[in-house]
């Protein structure tokens, strides 16, 4: 287990759902997968896996709990040669499980070795396990991609890999994007939704999916296209085949991963992750201006859309507050006096550039508002003589069951609370957020998933 690391501290009680790449075709597999899960550890940063097809067709796994380059040394990587494998960055969705859910996970069906990744939530998976259960069946993590893997190994679905993936695809709801790497093929599944990215790209003379685009720019790959909601794409020696486990219904792009989530050099169906952002920046100042002499972004997630509002307002941008990138992981506790000990070692305010200034802070979101509230407070102590809030997203008040570790309804500050009862507790002279209008024109398209926003969930919540 490693303890010691720097990694991006999530104090704001909101986590990313985990990332997955997958190689076919590409001389040193292995190593090109380390760079792209260290482009994706912004995903995850608990644990990582890589699984290769080794030259004598058996399949390797390694991994462990700890960042990218914690787990991954030249020797291990050395140890995975290869041309086709998969990898994976961890955040615990369920909030539950240790070491052993750490993906890839390892199988085998009618003794064919298969790997498989996923990241996302199923939001039946309590039910289709305890049906397999009844049967006799024993799980031994906490992860879906265990269930997922059972229904694919379990022959119910048919001989060949497709059809044992379509299968057992079907039988799954909620949003995942999936890789499955066999001794011969790599399979890409999203769900039919399309709550999560997932991008196909070519390299060399091989291919590469991965859950964001800037995967495909770490290793110098070129972007194909986007895997549709409900596609199965399926890479062999022949090239590509596409199929569909569902037909086309609403498509559910979580809007959190154009707010937050994504990292902004990254580009989401077609539209880049930085220019949503300035964009949604700009809305937010037409929505809500205020009286002020400079904008700052609470660094760094924030920091386009505080260009989109720093310019829309003619204000001056300024770094009011800084992040100390060096705060190891293991400073942030889950407990409430922990994580306001979190924010402060990782923020501070400028004085020099807060002092006698009414300032207004840029937000992506606020969940459960530890940070806001010791933001405000920080900026107040700097000698900062208004603070005015604005967030760009709407009031995050409902928790997600997709994927998203976001606490229950009660944790999250805008569950049940006035607009006015949220400024007064994080201390803020003014607090407003960007209207789901703006987001949706923010996106420029007309379905996302906005459940978090407007309790508004895509698909049925298997709580019965
Ligand atoms: S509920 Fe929110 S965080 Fe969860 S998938 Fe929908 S938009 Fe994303």
């Amino acid at each position: 287990m490693h303890v010691s690391s720097v990694a991006r501290t999530d104090t704001r009680g909101l986590h990313e759902e985990c990332g997955v790449v997958g190689f076919y075709g590409v001389e040193g597999a292995t190593s090109h997968a380390f760079l792209s899960l260290q482009s994706l550890q912004h995903r995850g940063q608990q644990g990582c896996g890589i699984a290769v097809v080794l030259p004598d067709g058996s399949l390797k796994l390694h991994k462990g709990a700890g960042l990218v380059k914690e787990v991954f040394h030249q020797q291990e990587i050395n140890d995975m040669p290869g041309r086709n494998c998969i990898g994976h960055v961890r955040y615990p969705t369920t909030n539950v499980g240790g070491p052993e859910n750490i993906q890839p996970f390892l199988f085998a069906r009618m003794e064919n070795p298969f790997a498989l990744a996923h990241n996302g939530n199923i939001v039946n998976a309590a039910q289709v396990k305890t049906y397999l259960e009844k049967l006799g069946h024993l799980f031994h993590s906490t992860s879906d991609s265990e269930l997922f893997a059972y229904l694919v190994g379990s022959g119910l679905h048919g001989d060949d890999w497709e059809s044992a993936i379509c299968g057992a695809a079907r039988l799954l709801d909620g949003a995942y994007a999936t890789v499955i790497l066999t001794r011969d093929k790599l399979f890409a599944c999203r769900d039919k939704y399309g709550f999560r990215p997932l991008s196909l790209g070519k390299l060399g003379e091989g291919y590469v999916v991965a859950s964001e685009t800037c995967a495909l720019d770490s290793v110098g790959a070129t972007f194909i296209r986007d895997i549709e909601p409900g596609e199965l794409l399926c890479i062999d020696q022949t090239g590509i085949h596409s199929s569909f486990i569902a037909r086309k219904g609403a498509h559910c792009m979580c809007a959190m991963e154009y707010i937050y989530f994504a990292r902004p050099d990254s580009v989401i169906e077609g539209s880049s992750v930085h220019g949503f952002r300035r964009k949604s920046g700009t809305l937010l100042q037409k929505e809500h201006p205020a009286q002020a002499d400079l904008v700052t972004c609470v660094p760094e997630s924030s920091m386009s859309a505080a260009i989109g509002y720093a310019e829309a307002a003619r204000l001056p941008l300024e770094m009011g507050l800084v992040k100390n990138m060096y705060v190891a992981r293991t400073f942030i506790q889950p407990t409430q006096s922990m994580r306001d000990v979190g924010v402060k070692m990782k923020l501070s305010a400028v004085r020099s550039i807060v002092g006698g200034k009414r300032v207004v802070v840029i937000d992506d979101s606020i969940v459960r508002g530890t940070t806001s509230r010791i933001i405000v407070q920080m900026l107040r102590d700097a000698g900062a003589t208004e603070v005015h809030m604005r967030i760009a997203s709407p009031p995050y008040a409902w928790p997600c069951y997709y994927g998203i570790d976001t606490g229950t309804k009660e944790q999250l500050l805008a569950g049940g609370r006035t607009l006015d009862q949220i400024r007064e507790y994080i201390g803020a002279d003014s607090l407003e957020y960007l209207s789901v209008q703006a987001l949706y024109e923010a996106a420029g398209r007309t379905q996302l998933c906005t459940a978090c926003f407007d309790g508004n969930y895509p698909t049925d919540l298997y709580q019965e």
